[in-house]
Order: structure tokens, then sequence, then C-alpha cells
């Protein structure tokens, strides 16, 4: 701190991502990122644009993503928005399509950036308990706010919600913008896409990062009603007139078109899931039923931050959480098979 910082930085608290060490010899089961790397037609179109073209700016709309993204979901290209991961998109959200001045809810157990842009653009964050199951109770989305927002499935637990209680929350709130932040939707969650041509105020968040492993590349994009693109747009070109550079248009654009190992990568991270849970069952360890690409496991008789600790010694890296109610819990990214069983016989040697 310096006495240059001004009162507004000094109260900021800013989101701490999880940590990336070199990942040589480490099992990095930490950050959910994908253990398979992206298509190989992303890297040819990646290395084909580096070349003179760099010394131009980008397209200022990503109309080439865009399209192949209005294609790839069946929407104009008028309701789709792309920015630099869905974290920047979910930072314009949070800044102009959020009304001030009145509660935003969220579920008390999620992903921790809402509270911290919450407090970047000032306004009150209402979290709503999950329940015991740790479901969202849709009940609780049908008070007065200034919008809603929820990953689905949820983040850190892999919880769904069915699009049912989407619609539910949906139809109690037709003045309200409601996000569903589907980052995790591709590993076996219901995308709500295909309502936004009836409910006006959703808006549904994807990323590249997970199902198209790209974490690296930062290209995440939103699906709505074109008036709510069109506030995004406004947002976007007072703060930054393009919204991806020239490598992450291509490399996107080349993704999508890449169904093959699309489709091919998330099964084998679905399978492996389902392995890894069954395994860490019979380990003593309660799994939460995962959409994700990660499992949220508590051991009967260990506590988590020892068992972190653990891990961490025979080089396996997983998350945990110091808060209430999830402490006990850790948060496992699905690995390789071979990952998957480094991470089980390091537990052997723990349990
Ligand atoms: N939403 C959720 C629920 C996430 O877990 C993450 C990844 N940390 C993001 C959004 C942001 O992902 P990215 O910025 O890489 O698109």
């Amino acid at each position: 701190m310096s006495r240059f910082w001004s009162p507004f930085v000094k109260d900021l608290v800013p989101y701490v991502p999880g940590e990336q060490p070199k990942v040589e010899n480490l099992v990095k089961l930490n950050t959910n990122e994908n253990p398979y790397g992206p298509s190989p037609l992303v890297v040819d179109a990646i290395q084909a644009e580096l070349n003179d073209s760099l010394r131009l700016y980008p397209a200022p709309n990503a109309d080439a993503l865009k399209d192949e993204i209005a294609r790839y979901y069946g929407v104009q290209q008028s309701q789709v928005f792309v920015g630099n991961g869905s974290d920047e998109v979910l930072a314009h959200i949070f800044h102009g399509l959020f009304q001030h001045g009145k509660p935003v809810l969220f579920p008390d157990i999620t992903y921790s950036f809402y509270p911290v842009y919450c407090g970047l653009y000032g306004i009150e964050a209402a979290p709503q308990p999950l329940r015991d199951d740790f479901t969202i109770d849709t009940a609780d989305y049908a008070k007065p706010n200034g919008g809603i927002i929820f990953p689905n499935p949820n983040a850190p637990t892999g919880v769904g919600l069915p699009l049912a209680g989407i619609e539910a929350i949906l139809a109690a709130n037709p003045d309200s913008v409601v996000v569903v932040d589907e980052a995790y939707v591709d590993f076996g969650g219901e995308t709500a896409i295909a309502l936004v041509e009836r409910y006006p105020n959703l808006l549904v968040t994807q990323t590249l990062s997970k199902s198209r492993s790209l974490a690296g590349l930062r290209v995440g994009l939103a699906v709505g009603h074109a008036d709510l693109i069109e506030a995004l747009e406004r947002i976007k070109n007072s703060f930054n007139s393009y919204p991806l550079d020239r490598l992450a248009i291509v490399g996107a654009v080349a993704a999508f078109k890449d169904q093959g190992w699309f489709d091919q990568t998330r099964q084998a991270v679905i399978r492996s899931r389902e392995a890894l849970s069954a395994a860490l069952g019979e380990r003593g360890f309660e799994v939460l039923p995962s959409q994700a690409n990660f499992v949220f496991a508590r051991h009967g008789n260990r506590d988590a931050a020892g068992l972190a600790q653990g891990l961490r010694e025979h080089k396996v890296i997983v998350r945990h959480f110091k808060q209430p109610r999830i402490d006990q819990f850790l948060r496992i990214t699905i690995g390789t098979e071979a990952q998957n069983a480094a991470l089980l016989a390091a537990l052997d040697t723990l349990l």
C-alpha cells in the first residue's frame, strides 16, 4: 500500500485465482483445466495467423467468431457477445446489466468471482443458501433483486439445476437479468441457450477454457436477446474496442469447427469422472454428483486440509477452500487416466 492508493483501491478485495505452479512433475488437478490439449486445428489456425497481419488491429466486432458461434447454437449473430474469457464477459454484466442499488442474488457456495465483481462495482451481494444436498432452492430467487447469477452446473460443487428450475427463476423475474454461467455445461449439463428465444431476461455465458481446452487463449461468450447483447457491446466499446486478439479469434473459430475433437475429449473426461467418483467412494469419500470436469468430495474421517497438504507432498495439487460448510471438501479436477491413477495412489498412502 502507498499514499498514492485511493480509498477505492485500498478497499478492493480482488479474486485470487488457483495457483499455476510449474507443471513439470506435477499432477495439476487444481484449476479445472482440460487434461487433453486443444484441437490440432486450433494450433494450425493460430500458427497460420502468425504473420505480418499481427501489425493490424483485430476485427472490432470479431464477426468471424460471432458468426461461427451463432451457427453453432442456431441463433442470430446479434445474440452473441464475446470477450477475453468469461470472466471479462461477467465483469461487463455486473457493470452494466445488473441494476445497482438492489441486491444481486447468487448461491452462497459458488464461483468466488461474483462477490468480487459486486465489490468492484459497488453492488450489494445477496448470497442465497444452498439446500443440504447442495442443490439450488429456486424459491430463494423470487425476492426483489437487481439481477441473478449462478453457474449451471454450480462451482465448486459440480451439482446441476434442471432446466425446469431455470425456467422457474426466469418466470419469477421478468424485470431482472438472469445469468446462467455455463462454464462447465459441456460435461453433462443441459444448456439453457434454447430458452433465450422465450425469455428476453436470460443471458447464458460459456467459456472455451474448459471443454475446448483453451484456458490460455482467454475466450468467453454470452448468448441472449439482442437488446442485452447490444448493452454489453456498449459497455465493451466504452472500455476496449477489440473484444479479442487476432490469434484468439482464429483459434476459437477453429475450436468450434472441430466437433469430433470436442466430443471425443469431453466424453473421455466424463468417463474418467465417473471412474474417479467410484474409486473415491470406495476409499471412504462422499462425492457430490458432478456434471462438471471436477468432483467435490469429502472423506468420512480425514481432514481435507491435511489431505490436500499430503497430496501436495506427493506432487498432486488439488483445491481446498477455507470456507464454512465446504472446508472438509476437496475439489479435484478430472485428469487423464494416468493422472487420476497417480492421485489415487497418493491417496492410498495417506488414508
Ligand atoms: N465461471 C465459472 C463458474 C468458473 O469456474 C470459471 C473458471 N474459473 C469462469 C467462469 C471463468 O472462466 P474463463 O474466464 O476462463 O472463461
